[in-house]
């Protein structure tokens, strides 16, 4: 009889996906506010649901009802103890997927409390951060946002005073939105130029509501270093071949598409066609709170969907901390725990 009573028991395919380190890039802040949270302010603001809720999500039919509820959502929160709240739990949730680092993109347009006091938003989202990290959580970085129906005086301004402020929990510039009526990314060159040459890192939502020319011009026009969807790039070959010559990640959110109607279904999902052409991307949930889900759920979906092994599940996480803003140090540390895990649980 052999006593293997040292030997730790193989992990089950869900073990190995919860405890398998990796960055999660393409996360809302505006998908991430508990739905207790909202009925609570609603209650507070006398503020009735733009659309029907199901367990406190609301039922979406797409984009543009997904844009006009988090218009809605968001400008209950007023207070800065909210903000933080909101900023620690998204730490701490993502930590259970397994989730070392997240980088959150955050939509000021959204957050009409704090249009006038945005500097006391980065602060309190940068406490609940800090404290997450402080208890163990996963690390982040800001992305802050442009909507794309801003003008270009509006996106300058936004860029000059981030550039001025510099805030520590800042690392990127964004950009997102409908881009259904144009992505207009001519009118955003200029500050996506100015954030690159201050030292920001840039990605911008395209090839969702947009198609492979949206794709494209995210690359030319925006300085893109990440591709935030991406997955339309497929319309067009030459903008896939692209995405491989410049190493350009896409941070794919398989149940997003599907749920917001992008892809008809999981199965037919265009992630499978990019890898084949050797697009690299990370797996990712968009607004985990609004279509309840989380990130190992979403690796353990699209492993079971298109017959992804272990092997393939790293290379996507090794993927995920390549694409984050996290320093650098911090990715090297990242890296160096992924390789661990995988030393003792290939
Ligand atoms: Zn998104």
């Amino acid at each position: 009889m052999v006593h293997n009573e040292c030997v730790a028991p193989a992990l089950t395919d869900l073990e190995w996906i919860h405890r398998l380190p990796k960055a999660e890039v393409h996360l809302h802040l505006e998908g991430c506010v508990d739905a207790a949270v909202v009925a609570v302010a609603a209650e507070r603001h006398g503020a009735t649901s733009p659309l029907p809720l199901d367990e406190g999500r609301p039922v979406l039919g797409g984009l543009a009802e997904l844009l006009a509820y988090l218009d809605w959502s968001c400008a209950l929160i007023t207070e800065p103890d909210e903000l933080a709240t909101i900023a620690y739990e998204s730490a701490r949730r993502s930590s259970v997927s397994g989730t070392r680092h997240i980088d959150v993109i955050a939509n000021p347009t959204h957050w009409p409390g704090f249009a006038d006091r945005l500097g006391l938003m980065l602060d309190a989202l940068d406490d609940g951060f800090r404290n997450a990290e402080a208890d163990g959580f996963a690390t982040a970085t800001l992305c802050l946002s442009l909507k794309r129906q801003q003008s270009a005086t509006e996106a300058l301004h936004f860029v000059d005073w981030m550039i001025e402020r510099r805030h520590r929990r800042v690392g990127a510039l964004s950009i997102d939105g409908n881009e259904a009526a144009g992505s207009h990314n001519e009118r955003f060159a200029e500050a996506f130029g100015r954030a690159g040459a201050a030292g920001l890192r840039r990605c911008a939502h395209a090839g969702e509501s947009s198609g492979a020319d949206g794709v494209r011009e995210a690359i030319e026009l925006l300085g893109a270093e990440r591709i935030d969807h991406g997955i339309r790039a497929l319309e067009d070959p030459a903008v896939v071949a692209e995405l491989v010559r410049r190493s350009i990640p896409l941070d794919i959110c398989p149940s997003s598409n599907v749920i917001l109607g992008v892809v008809p279904s999981l199965a037919e999902h265009p992630v499978v066609p990019l890898a084949a052409a050797g697009v690299a991307f990370s797996l990712n949930t968009d607004d985990p709170l609004l279509y309840g889900i989380d990130l190992a759920g979403e690796y353990a979906r699209s492993a079971a969907a298109f017959g992804w092994d272990r092997p393939m599940l790293a290379r996507i996480a090794r993927t995920s901390i390549d694409s984050s803003f996290a320093d650098d140090d911090r990715r090297h540390e990242l890296h160096g725990e992924l390789e661990d895990f995988l030393a003792t649980n290939a």
